[in-house]
């Protein structure tokens, strides 16, 4: 049975890219006579509020989804990312970070790969580690690439693949995990990232088919990766074009594009947008 899902960070209202990306999702749905969940990717503290997920829920119904029930609020599983977290560091395939992104920053100098070469510096010395502990200093857990090479062997680590049916490549990619950095699978201040959530709900709620943006295409490579030493089946994976404005730039929440709260009291109705969004 085909299976995807929309998986929004209540960080902001919803915009054109998101309808797009949502309507993308359903509809493939919908022609495989599959199902479509809807998730809630809440894990950051900082930035998450219940007042966007509530409006993304609004949001969505006026766009014409519909979506499997319950709702998974990533939020209110934080124990299910821990034990992961707890397998994975008792293979010793992580490590403590306590560095802030400035330090890591200074410490890989000018890089031109900006985050996704954040892992640089590695695990600290050992006195140095025992000492910050000491003190009670937060830390991440990040993920060493090193180690998980050693788990898998050679020929684990190099024949990774994912298939991908989206815009850009398709067919059966290899994984290259090396170009990802050893990245943070928790966070300082919420105990899990972003990476870790994702694949284990999409394994948990049995995703078959990945249809989203293809800014998340490189994700794509770290994900097999924690899927491969999990032991998670491999969703297939669609990664769309990205949907811009007049201006040719892609809509994004922290350009203020125009939101579907504000197109929609504006007076635009929703079958019009599906129309022009090409649904
Ligand atoms: N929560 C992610 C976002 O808002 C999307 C996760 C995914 O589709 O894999 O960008």
């Amino acid at each position: 049975m085909f299976l995807t899902r929309f998986a929004p960070s209540p960080t902001g209202r919803l915009h054109r890219g998101h309808a797009f990306s949502a309507l993308t999702a359903w509809s493939a749905a919908k022609a495989e006579g599959g199902r479509f969940l809807l998730r809630i990717e809440d894990i950051d503290p900082t930035r998450c509020r219940p007042e966007f997920e509530t409006a993304i829920l609004e949001d969505l119904a006026w766009l014409g989804l519909d979506w499997d029930t319950p709702v998974r609020r990533q939020s209110d599983h934080l124990d299910d990312y821990a034990a992961v977290i707890e397998t994975l560091r008792g293979r010793g395939l992580l490590y403590r970070c306590f560095r802030t992104r400035k330090e890591i920053l200074d410490a890989i100098g000018d890089a031109p790969h900006g985050a996704m070469e954040l892992a640089r510096p590695g695990p600290h010395p050992t006195d140095e580690e025992a000492r910050l502990l000491a003190v009670g200093q937060p830390f991440a857990w990040r993920l060493s690439r090193g180690r998980a090479r050693e788990a898998l062997g050679e020929a684990g680590w190099n024949g990774m693949t994912f298939v991908e049916e989206g815009v850009g490549q398709t067919g059966v990619l290899p994984v290259r995990p090396r170009a990802a950095g050893d990245v943070v699978l928790a966070r300082k201040d919420a105990g899990v990232a972003y990476h870790l959530a994702v694949t284990h709900d999409d394994a948990l709620q049995g995703v078959t088919h990945v249809v989203r943006g293809q800014d998340l295409f490189e994700a794509t490579h770290v994900q097999r990766l924690i899927q491969t030493l999990m032991g998670w089946p491999a969703p297939v994976y669609s990664h769309h074009r990205l949907l811009t404005g007049p201006d040719g730039r892609r809509y994004a929440k922290r350009d203020r594009s125009v939101t579907l709260a504000e197109l929609r009291a504006g007076g635009l109705g929703a079958a019009t947008l599906r129309a022009e969004l090409g649904f």
